[in-house]
């Protein structure tokens, strides 16, 4: 579709009809569709490997807390039967073989550029091209830009001083090395216990010699319940994949668990504690995702599970005090993304284990030796930071994205996010975005494929009618902001610091909460998207 073109420097620039940023679960199969439609198609990644979310997390414990079976990718039947998945939620050497297990079936790393970070990309409008160019100054163009760069993909470290000066091993959860850590007889502090804090606490607290939990917030989490998948189980889910799929097009957020129709109040004090004791001994995230409907929206049915949830705390924590620390007091149940875990709260029953309360003594500076808070100096020979990422648009900050004359994406985001659909953005013609603010999330890759679908069929439309261009009308990106705003009044998770109301503390300018996701349901998303593309997408400007 692109004739060759020289870059700025002179050198001939590759070409290609698409360049895709990341080689996670989203730009594997945009790939996949793009070339399936006979287009030519170029990913960056930044890492040296396929798989995103489980390349770069190798952190001890990582793992899904969404089924396996209903995470993996469902386009192809025969993929579903090759593939058996170990564990009813896999860990993430698992899902980092499968990953690269599809690229090598499907042939996909001969069009996936590794090592390869993407600093800039900006529109030429004279061309009606995007211009990309690399951290090492190279550059490439094509006619459309597609970013499958992540919602959780740009990891943060804390603002705290002395970061560099410590002397032992320090890492990032989501920067670990491919090589093991021993903890052995080791000194380890972990800070964090979002999702991935509690993960890696649980597992980390199994070998270290001492293991010191730095908590700022604590997070309501509920048990995992997680097995190894037997033999009858396996030929039972190979042969159910339609229904699960079909069940995860029907539910809220994609996810096999779905809201219970009745309110919390509508029945009886001993219905509600059987029906909460009953999905907290249940796998996965039924205690957060198939509760009673109005869990997430009525103060007083969020504070009857959050008691629940309290109690069952207070019940596997040996020491009161620990108890009471470990149990949030600023957010209702769920009103943060939920931690699934295995053995967390009884880790605070170990000898080697200790929980440090920042709330209390928070932290002054990291020394050479270890940390020092407001009451002590803590030494260690390890520290491990789980502290998240710049969730949803961090990804896309840390790319100089321009549009229309010249214009940052940045600039036109600064008092949060405006998209279409949450795919496209006015002002920057044929910029495609996969798992972009404002669209559907919950079970990721259901998303992810619905997405990479849609995109496809419109790329696919404007090549029969010899269409080049695609942006999104000031009017249509109104009404779906509007729409999501809407979408997210009464939900009590708006009300609540979290990477889901765009706030992170490490970050500068992060400090106000936004609504950076779409928070209806997945069917309503797509039913939205199906209607554009019925209507010939009269709401993007096509041309
Ligand atoms: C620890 C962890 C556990 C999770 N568990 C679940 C779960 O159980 N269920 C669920 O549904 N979701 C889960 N998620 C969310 C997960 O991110 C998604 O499920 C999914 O993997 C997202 O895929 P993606 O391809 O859109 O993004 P990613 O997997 O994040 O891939 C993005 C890729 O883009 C690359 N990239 C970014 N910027 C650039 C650049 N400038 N230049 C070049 N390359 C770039 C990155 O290196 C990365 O490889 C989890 C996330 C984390 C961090």
């Amino acid at each position: 579709m692109e004739r060759a073109e020289a870059d700025r420097a002179g050198a001939p620039a590759p070409t290609s009809d698409a360049i895709i940023i990341g080689a996670g679960m989203s730009g594997l199969y945009m790939l996949y569709r793009l070339r399936a439609a006979d287009l030519k198609a170029s990913v960056f990644e930044a890492g040296t490997g396929v798989g995103g979310t489980w390349y770069w997390n190798r952190y001890p414990g990582a793992r899904f807390d969404s089924e396996s079976y209903s995470y993996g990718y469902s386009f192809s039947p025969e993929l579903l039967q090759d593939w058996s998945w170990s564990e009813h939620f896999a860990a993430q050497p698992e899902t980092l073989r499968y990953l690269n297990y599809v690229a090598d079936k499907f042939d996909l790393k001969r069009d996936i550029h590794f090592n390869s970070r993407v600093a800039s990309a900006h529109y030429q409008a004279a061309s009606g091209t995007w211009e990309v160019r690399l951290a090492d100054g190279a550059c490439h163009r094509a006619r459309f830009l597609i970013t499958a760069i992540g919602l959780l993909s740009a990891p943060t470290l804390p603002r705290l001083a002395g970061l560099d000066s410590f002397r032992g091993q320090s890492f990032h959860t989501a920067a670990w090395p491919h090589t093991p850590v021993s903890f052995a007889g080791k000194r380890v502090a972990v800070l964090g216990t979002g999702a991935t804090g509690v993960q890696t606490i649980q597992e980390v607290a199994k070998t270290a010699g001492h293991l010191s939990v730095l908590q700022r917030t604590p997070n309501w989490c509920a048990p995992l319940h997680n097995s190894k998948i037997d033999a009858a189980s396996q030929r039972q889910i190979k042969a159910s994949y339609p229904e699960i799929f079909a069940r995860c097009r029907e539910t809220f957020a994609c996810f096999l668990h779905t809201p219970d129709p009745r309110a919390t109040f509508a029945v009886s004090a001993a219905e509600r504690e059987a029906f909460f004791e009953k999905l907290y001994a249940e796998r996965g995230f039924g205690i957060w995702q198939g509760n009673f409907r109005d869990i997430l929206t009525d103060r007083a049915a969020n504070a009857a599970i959050s008691a629940f949830v309290a109690g069952k705390i207070r019940a596997r924590v040996h020491d009161a005090e620990v108890a009471d620390k470990l149990i949030p007091k600023d957010h209702g149940f769920g009103t943060r993304r939920v931690p699934l875990e295995t053995s967390y709260y009884e880790v605070y029953n170990q000898p080697n284990v200790r929980l440090v309360d920042l709330r209390q003594t928070p932290i002054e500076r990291i020394t050479p030796d270890g940390v020092k808070t407001s009451a002590a100096t803590h030494a260690f020979d390890i520290i491990i930071y789980a502290t998240g990422f710049d969730a949803i648009t961090g990804s896309f900050d840390r790319i100089d994205i321009r549009g229309r004359n010249g214009h940052p994406l940045k600039a036109k985001w600064s008092d949060g996010p405006k998209t279409f659909l949450g795919v496209h953005v006015e002002g920057f013609p044929n910029m495609f975005m996969l798992m972009g603010p404002h669209t559907a999330l919950g079970n990721i890759p259901r998303s992810i494929e619905f997405n990479v679908e849609w995109v496809a069929n419109l790329i696919g439309y404007m090549r029969q009618r010899r269409l080049t261009r695609a942006d999104a009308s000031p009017q249509a990106v109104a009404n779906w902001t509007d729409f999501v705003l809407e979408m997210g009044r009464g939900l009590l998770s708006n009300e609540v610091d979290s990477w889901m109301t765009g706030v992170n503390s490490n970050v500068e300018g992060k400090q106000t909460r936004i609504v950076a996701r779409y928070s209806g349901s997945a069917p309503a998303y797509r039913q939205r998207c199906e209607e554009v593309a019925a209507q010939g997408y009269r709401e993007l400007a096509l041309s």
